[in-house]
């Protein structure tokens, strides 16, 4: 017996329908990772501790322009700083692990981060690193093209990074020469929390009317008794 064609056009609708709101359901995932807007930074340098409010390896120090940056990423996904700023520095000594990083390594100007999972053993890409995944993707949605502010993006398919090694973040920013500070630095606009709005001011209600009194006997005229 021949399938009625109408049968079959309704299912293939019912399938495409599945599809086209698996689409929609995916499309609302990735809305989180919206590109982030950004601005050059060109205030002066400086090679700072991270601070506390981001969790870090002992002795962690960056450049202070990347460090809201840092600190807004901590507040989103759970992140260990393990690494910023390598090489020398005046007043504290040797910072960082210099010989751990490439000859032109961002690190060399504490505008670069090395990220591992807040919550992880040290052994391998565990359930801990998906925060960690879901952030590199923002930065670099497709390998090789970071999105600005990052200059460069180290993960999965770069060696020695990745999942269960670490993530490493660069920001752009102005040619400089190894252990000086950049002229300038793009940094994400950190997205201000949103202002409760304040609610409308109801007018009062009007006062109620005032009793009306009792119209006064005419003057002069007794009021007759029944
Ligand atoms: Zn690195």
């Amino acid at each position: 017996m021949r399938r009625p064609t109408i049968q079959i056009r309704a299912a293939r609708f019912a399938a495409v329908l599945v599809l086209a709101v698996a689409a929609a359901g995916l499309g609302a995932a990735s809305s989180a990772a919206v590109a982030p807007a950004y601005h050059t930074n060109d205030r002066l340098g400086k090679i700072v501790p991270i601070g506390s409010s981001i969790p870090h390896a002992e002795g962690v120090m960056v450049d202070r322009r990347i460090v809201n940056n840092l600190l807004y990423l901590a507040q989103k996904y759970p992140i260990y700083v393990v690494e910023g700023y390598a090489g020398p520095l005046a007043g504290v000594g040797e910072v960082g692990c210099r010989r751990c990083h490439v000859k032109h390594s961002d690190h060399f100007n504490g505008l670069a981060a090395d990220i591992v999972p807040l919550y992880w053993d040290g052994f391998g890409c565990d359930r801990s690193w998906k925060p960690v995944t879901r952030l590199a993707r923002w930065a670099e949605p497709r390998q090789n093209r970071p999105r600005l502010p990052f200059r460069w993006v180290g993960y999965n398919r770069d060696y020695n990074h990745g999942c269960g090694n670490h993530l490493h973040l660069s920001w752009d920013h102005a040619p400089a020469k190894r252990f000086e500070l950049a002229d300038w630095v793009t940094v994400f606009d950190v997205p201000v929390k949103p202002v409760k709005p304040v609610e409308p001011v109801e007018p009062p209600p009007p006062p109620p009317p005032e009793p009306v009194p009792p119209p006064l006997p005419p003057e002069g005229r007794e009021v007759a008794a029944p």
